[in-house]
C-alpha cells in the first residue's frame, strides 16, 4: 500500500509540473487578431489579403455574389471565416447595408430566419461580427436573437463596438456565449501610414491587456490597409506579439482566468 503512494506522487507532480512550463510560456506570447470585414462584397484587397502570409480573419457578408466565393477561397488557404451580419445602422445609407440586413423594424421570427440563413450563406464560418449596426445593436431583443442563434450554432460573437451601447456584451454573458470586442480600427484613414499608426496602437493594447483586436477593411481601403499591416509585421515580431486567428484569443483568456485563485 505504502509502495503504491510513493509510486503515485512522481505521476500526480509530471503532469502539474508540464502544465505551469506550458501557462508561462503561452502567457508570454502576446497574441493579437485582425479582422478584416466586407468580404463578399467589393474586390479592393481581396487577393493580397487572401493570397498573402499574415493570419488575418476573414468577415464575409452573407447573401452577396462572392459570400460563397470568398469565404470558400479563406477557407482553402487557412483563414479563419466569420458572418459579417449587416445591421441597422443610426446614419448611413441603406445600399451600404447589403442585402437582407437586420433591421429594427422585423419581426422576431424574421429576425432569426434571416440570421440563420446568413450564417447557411457563409460556408465555414465559426463567429458573427456586425457589419454596421449602430442603432440594431442597442436593441437587447434584437442582440438576444442573434446571439441565441449563435448558441445553438456553436458560435463566437465578435462585437465591432459600432455604438457604445452596444447590448452584445450583456446578453453574451448572459447565455454564456463567447464574446471579443473590438479594440482598434485600423483604416478610418485610407492611407497605410495611418494604418501603420493604428496597428502600432494594437500592439500598444496588446502589450497592455495581453491580446487585442482590430479591425479593417477588404473594400474600398483594402489595399492601404493590407499594405500598412504587411509593414507592421517586423514592429509586432520585435515585440513578440503574433497574429492569430480570432478564435485562438479565447484560449488565453481561458488561462488567465485558471491563474486567477
Ligand atoms: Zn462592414
Amino acid at each position: 500500500m505504502k509502495k503504491f503512494a510513493l509510486l503515485l506522487i512522481p505521476l500526480l507532480l509530471v503532469p502539474h509540473h508540464i502544465n505551469a512550463i506550458e501557462n508561462q510560456k503561452d502567457t508570454k506570447q502576446l497574441k493579437a487578431a485582425i479582422i478584416i470585414d466586407d468580404f463578399g462584397g467589393g474586390t479592393g484587397g481581396v487577393r493580397d489579403f487572401l493570397e498573402g502570409d499574415i493570419p488575418i480573419t476573414a468577415a464575409v457578408m452573407p447573401f452577396t455574389e462572392n459570400s460563397k466565393a470568398h469565404a470558400e477561397w479563406a477557407h482553402k488557404n487557412g483563414f479563419e471565416v466569420m458572418v459579417h451580419l449587416p445591421m441597422e445602422p443610426k446614419r448611413g445609407k441603406k445600399s451600404w447595408l447589403g442585402p437582407k440586413p437586420i433591421t429594427v423594424d422585423l419581426s422576431p421570427e424574421e429576425i432569426r430566419d434571416r440570421v440563420k440563413k446568413a450564417i447557411n450563406s457563409v460556408p465555414y464560418a465559426v463567429g458573427i461580427n456586425n457589419h454596421m449596426g449602430s442603432k440594431a445593436v442597442e436593441d437587447e431583443k434584437i442582440v438576444r436573437i442573434i446571439v441565441e442563434v449563435a448558441k445553438e450554432k456553436n458560435f463566437y460573437i465578435f462585437d465591432s463596438r459600432t455604438s457604445p451601447e452596444t447590448k452584445f456584451p450583456k446578453v453574451a454573458r448572459e447565455l454564456g456565449v463567447p464574446l471579443l470586442q473590438r479594440d482598434v480600427f485600423l483604416d478610418d484613414i485610407s492611407s497605410s501610414s495611418f494604418v501603420r499608426k493604428q496597428m502600432l496602437r494594437l500592439a500598444k493594447v496588446t502589450e497592455f491587456n495581453g491580446q487585442g483586436i482590430a479591425i479593417g477593411h477588404v473594400g474600398v481601403t483594402g489595399k492601404v490597409c493590407s499594405l500598412g499591416i504587411f509593414h507592421s509585421m517586423d514592429e509586432f515580431q520585435k515585440r513578440n506579439i503574433k497574429i492569430v486567428p480570432a478564435s485562438k484569443l479565447f484560449n488565453e483568456t481561458l488561462i488567465e482566468k485558471q491563474l486567477v485563485p
